[in-house]
């Protein structure tokens, strides 16, 4: 095989070189665990022959010289049963020596770690992993035991290449001695246990089911199988259900259907098609691929761009699909996509459709649009920097709140100031890790005693949105933890609460002020002040923010991100009618300095800041709680007279 040449100028000599670690570790899991849907070889090396015919397409328009140039730009697929061989050829760019080295001899994308990892964790689903992790030519190997490429590049004068490979360790590169014409040959040699690919109504079967929208003709055998069709450019009435699905899946490697189709149909004043998907489940798996995201581009038929980014918001990347104008120059660069004034207006306008869409979705179909709530709001909430389309992104927004029967209901904006009490004019929110939690957060107390709804929020991106949103309509959105206390306090309260405490005689209001003193010495300079409480109605203390200042949440975010960030002082508020607070001032009233008041204060003041998720160090309010817990269980025993 490895005959030595003289070199003549251009020439290239026979050489061996070995994979990289990473292909060798995929080969072998390839040919060796995968046995399920190996078919999807054939998708993988049409779409490459169908990507080296785009990229011929695009380089002719932008008036390349090109080797060839009169070649029919189409993929053909030839068979020997006997010989057990396939072969698939295209009459795209080629490839240069250079370039089978880089594009075959190596995993280029990044992701590659991430997709051995998935693939030895989920063998069976290779037919959904492998494609969208751009590995797909060495898919071959499954059912190849010997793959040879003659590949001749458009590039003027440079020889053809012949790559040769068992798959196992290394490949062969060579120049091609007979000259062929511009484009690739994928020589299969199939192994035994994969006869069956050689055969006619195998490989029919396969293409139409895995690559029936490839935009070039794919011939077998001289006979044309797949329907070349621009799904997007044909009128909705006429487009089947299964039509779209059948395109959704070509598109996306997704073996479910989609959740939703919007195909728009725009004549003026710009001329575009644009058909999108939104999928049922979330494509990101782990959030690693929030890179690969886009619309495919088409002027007038012709691919242009693969995942063009710029035509969505990077919070709609959730999005597949497609768009075409007549109205672009065909020979329009990548590069200046962005500056041109049709494009976009095209994208502003594919943004807008897709929000109108859900919009009505929410409306028409509240259940379905949980379900899309649930998969892809992750990503959507990103769009609170979307400044145009923000009264739309407002209406799309959902929580949980207290009015809510449980932590899954789901309600709007739109719904929350509907239920507006008589002059209320704020939307109140509260974060927490649980419902559980935010409903025993004592800062919700006066807002229930006053029949106020409140949004529970449990994931921080959320308080992010509304923290950046600021308003939805004219009314501002507070945290519970941080609102001016007066404009709640003007509500009538829901329930009476007030009944079974007995109000404090006038001079004991005096020693409650001082006990408020003494208290506020105890706390020193690790509150801003110390208050009767006005929002409590069981607990007898919490620590609030100054009034406008951040919420807590807020300052932890912004401490993950800076740790030098002191932790902001708040005030301490005392619930006078609390049990606790009462016992507490009748010892107050018999010695000022007992050491029991200053215990308690602390306790509370710790437990308060362990609350509010800023408690730095738990180890004294553990020693302190097990001391009054012993102490409780004495007077425990000798009560019961144990
Ligand atoms: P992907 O298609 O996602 O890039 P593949 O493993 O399928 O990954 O292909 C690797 C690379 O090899 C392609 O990006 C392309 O540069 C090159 N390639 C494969 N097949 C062909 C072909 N038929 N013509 C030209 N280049 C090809
Ligand atoms: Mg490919």
């Amino acid at each position: 095989m490895s005959e030595k040449t003289a070199t003549k100028q251009n020439e290239i000599q026979a050489e061996k070189h070995e994979f990289k670690a990473e292909v060798r570790q995929l080969l072998d899991i390839l040919v060796h665990s995968l046995y399920t849907s190996r078919e999807i070889f054939l998708r993988e090396l049409i779409s490459n022959a169908s990507d080296a015919l785009d990229k011929i397409r695009f380089e002719s328009t932008k008036g390349t010289e090109i080797t060839d140039n009169d070649l029919p730009l189409e993929i053909k697929i030839d068979f020997d049963e006997k010989k057990k061989i396939i072969a698939v050829s295209d009459t795209g760019i080629g490839m240069t020596k250079e370039e089978l080295m880089a594009n075959i001899g190596t995993i280029a994308k990044s992701g590659s770690a991430e997709f051995l990892k998935q693939l030895k964790e989920n063998k069976s689903d290779a037919n959904n992993i492998i494609g969208k992790f751009g590995v797909g030519f060495y898919s071959v190997f499954m059912v190849a035991e010997e793959v040879v490429i003659k590949t001749k590049s458009y590039k003027k004068d440079e020889p053809a290449v012949e790559w040769r490979s068992n798959g196992l360790g290394d490949y062969e590169i060579s120049q091609l001695k007979e000259d062929i014409k511009r484009g690739s040959t994928i020589e299969i040699h199939l192994k035994e246990d994969a006869e069956e690919f050689a055969q006619k109504y195998r490989l029919e079967n396969t293409i139409k089911k895995h690559s029936n929208f490839i935009s070039f003709p794919i011939y077998l055998e001289k006979e044309k199988v797949n329907t070349i069709a621009a799904l997007w450019r044909e009128p909705k009435s006429s487009i089947k259900k299964e039509q779209y699905n059948e395109f959704y899946k070509f598109l996306t490697f997704d073996s479910d259907e989609p959740a939703d189709v919007i195909h728009v149909s725009i004549d003026a004043p710009i001329q575009f098609n644009s058909l999108l998907f939104i999928p049922k489940k979330n494509f990101d798996f782990f959030g690693y691929n929030r890179e690969d995201y886009g619309l495919d581009l088409y002027v007038r038929r012709v691919l242009i761009q693969h995942k063009n980014k710029e035509l969505l918001p990077e919070y709609l990347g959730f999005v597949k699909g497609v768009v075409d104008s007549e109205d672009l120059p065909l020979n329009i660069s990548r590069e200046t996509l962005q500056e041109n004034i049709i494009f976009t207006k095209i994208a502003q306008n594919i943004t807008g459709q897709i929000l109108s869409y859900l919009i009505k979705k929410a409306k028409d179909e509240p259940e379905k649009y949980a379900e899309f709530w649930k998969e892809h709001s992750r990503i959507f909430k990103l769009g609170y920097s979307d400044f145009t389309n923000l009264e739309k992104f407002n209406l799309l927004l959902r929580f949980n709140s207290s009015n809510c029967e449980s932590a899954e209901k789901l309600i709007s904006l739109e719904e929350y100031v509907s239920r507006f009490k008589d002059g209320q004019k704020e939307i109140y929110y509260a974060f927490g890790s649980s419902r559980d939690a935010i409903d025993q957060d004592p800062h919700l107390e006066i807002f229930k005693n006053k029949g106020l709804e409140v949004l529970y929020l449990y994931d921080p991106i959320d308080e992010f949105v509304l923290s950046s949103i600021r308003k939805f309509k004219d009314y501002e959105f507070k945290s519970v933890d941080t609102v001016d206390l007066k404009s709640v306090d003007k509500f009538k309260d829901a329930e009476n609460k007030q009944a079974e405490n007995e109000k404090l005689s006038k001079d004991d209001e005096k020693h409650f002020d001082s006990l408020l003193s003494k208290i506020k010495d105890i706390l020193g300079d690790r509150v801003v002040d110390v208050k009767e409480s006005k929002r409590l109605t069981g607990s007898p203390a919490l620590l609030v923010n100054p009034d406008d200042s951040m919420s807590s949440t807020m300052q932890k975010i912004l401490r993950l991100t800076n740790k030098e960030l002191e932790i902001q002082k708040k005030v301490f508020e005392v619930n006078k009618d609390s049990k606790l607070i009462r016992n507490l001032l009748k010892i107050f009233k018999t010695d000022s300095n007992d050491e029991y008041i200053k215990n308690v204060v602390e306790e509370l003041f710790e437990s308060a800041l362990l609350l509010d998720g800023s408690l730095t160090d738990p180890h004294r309010l553990v020693t302190r709680l097990n001391k009054m817990l012993e102490q409780s269980s004495d007077w425990y025993t000798e009560i019961k007279k144990m």
